[in-house]
């Protein structure tokens, strides 16, 4: 249990959000882990006063969490395209050729630097999941299976390697050592190098009521603020930013070192609406957790009207944030029939906590179910487009967030 902010230090900590003593999100079960007991952890949302920077209040041990991290990226075809759109442009506008490098943080089964490496541009991906490191390694992206920080950004140094760019999608929500990672990536940056960071957008989050991204993988929910007060204590600054579509919403700041340019426009708008808004006051996310509570009275009482009129019900998307919504609302087997899930990883393997069977997509069509709640809402458009078979055949999806809405 953390009593002091990650960031800054200070013990003026503020629990806004309570989702009790969760599972592992990530943990799927197998037929043999059932009968086990589940390690459980409490899930606290909370706010430092002293900078900003949202966090859960809980450190569960990174071995633990991500040595076998079951999410391929390249199972989203949303995915691989925005990672495709990214690599082209950076290519364009910083010139890349044979004698650059770019290194990716958190680089999973290489879905980003492949596009990089079809084009001759030498990558290097750095991921602690042993098994999606293999499968990069096996895609032509070399990558080290370790944990980045300093020591091995000093190393690659060492050995004559500095990044022309970095990315670094989705990893700074996650690392416990946040300026471990933060000045590993200050210390492999070229002079004129760039870091593109995308992570997901605590206004976003608020806004939309994204709780079941509350995780506990995931430590920090940041702000453009707050993300600036983090990259300067390691001497980064922010270039540019937008606002980006993916994981509910995200910010993908371009980071360079101290003093390289001066902020662009949009740097300098965002960080005033948020001023605006009072995102840097407790008062937001307070009033984000009382909307939470009402979200749990409102989702369960239509899912439970639904089942006493006799409705068979399904879910679809068994990744971390499913298993949240799941867990934190108290949805299970006695509401839903089975969560349907396209990743063969994940088939015949069990929900955390809630103990549902994961199945292929197909078996919507076997047993039709009147209703299937959209977990994956983050990922709506292309599911709705993959199930339009089921639909057309009079199948509903639920939508859970920000308001239970049937389609
Ligand atoms: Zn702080």
């Amino acid at each position: 249990m953390t009593t002091a902010c990650r960031n800054c230090g200070s013990s003026k900590l503020e629990l806004v959000l309570s989702l009790g003593s969760m599972p592992l999100a990530n943990a799927l079960l197998t037929d043999a882990e059932l009968g086990r007991p589940e390690p459980r952890f409490p899930l606290e949302l909370a706010y430092c006063d002293g900078c900003c920077l949202v966090q859960i209040t809980e450190s569960v041990e990174p071995e633990l969490l991500f040595r076998e991290y079951a999410y391929f990226s390249s199972v989203s075809d949303a995915f691989v395209e925005h990672a495709r759109q990214i690599a082209q442009r950076v290519t364009n506008e910083r010139a890349l050729g044979p004698s650059s490098l770019v290194v990716e943080l958190a680089s999973n089964d290489g879905y980003l630097l492949q596009h990089y490496a079809r084009a001759g541009i030498p990558v290097l991906g750095i991921d602690p999941a042993r098994n999606v490191a293999q499968v990069a390694i096996e895609r032509g992206v070399p990558t080290i299976a370790e944990f980045f920080g300093p020591e091995l950004a000093d190393r690659l140094v060492a050995g004559g390697r500095r990044a022309d760019v970095i990315h670094a999608n989705n990893v700074l929500a996650h690392v416990p050592d946040l300026h471990g990672v933060v000045a590993g990536i200050a210390r492999l940056l070229t002079p004129n190098g760039v870091a593109v960071i995308e992570t997901p957008y605590v206004r976003e989050m608020v806004e939309r009521l994204e709780f079941d991204t509350i995780y506990h993988e995931h430590l920090f929910y940041y702000s453009l603020g707050s993300l600036r007060e983090v990259l300067a204590r390691d001497g980064l600054s922010i270039a540019h930013v937008e606002r980006i579509p993916v994981h509910g919403g995200s910010l993908r700041v371009f980071a360079v070192p101290q003093g390289s340019v001066s902020p662009s426009e949009t740097v300098r708008t965002t960080l005033a609406e948020e001023d605006a808004l009072g995102v840097c006051t407790s008062a937001y996310y307070r009033e984000f957790g009382a909307r939470v509570s009402e979200l749990r009275g409102e989702l369960t009482a239509m899912l439970g009207d639904l089942r006493r009129s006799g409705h068979r019900i399904a879910a679809y998307g068994a990744a971390a944030k499913g298993a949240i919504l799941l867990n934190a609302f108290g949805i299970g087997p006695e509401t839903l029939d089975f969560v349907a899930d396209r990743s063969p990883y994940k088939q015949g393997r069990y929900m955390p906590g809630v103990h549902l069977p994961i199945a292929s997509p197909e078996r919507l069509l076997d047993q039709m179910p009147d209703e299937t709640l959209l977990l994956a809402w983050n990922f709506a458009d292309e599911i709705l487009a993959q199930q339009a078979e089921y639909r057309r055949r009079g199948g509903r999806f639920i939508l859970p967030i920000p308001k239970p809405t049937v389609v």
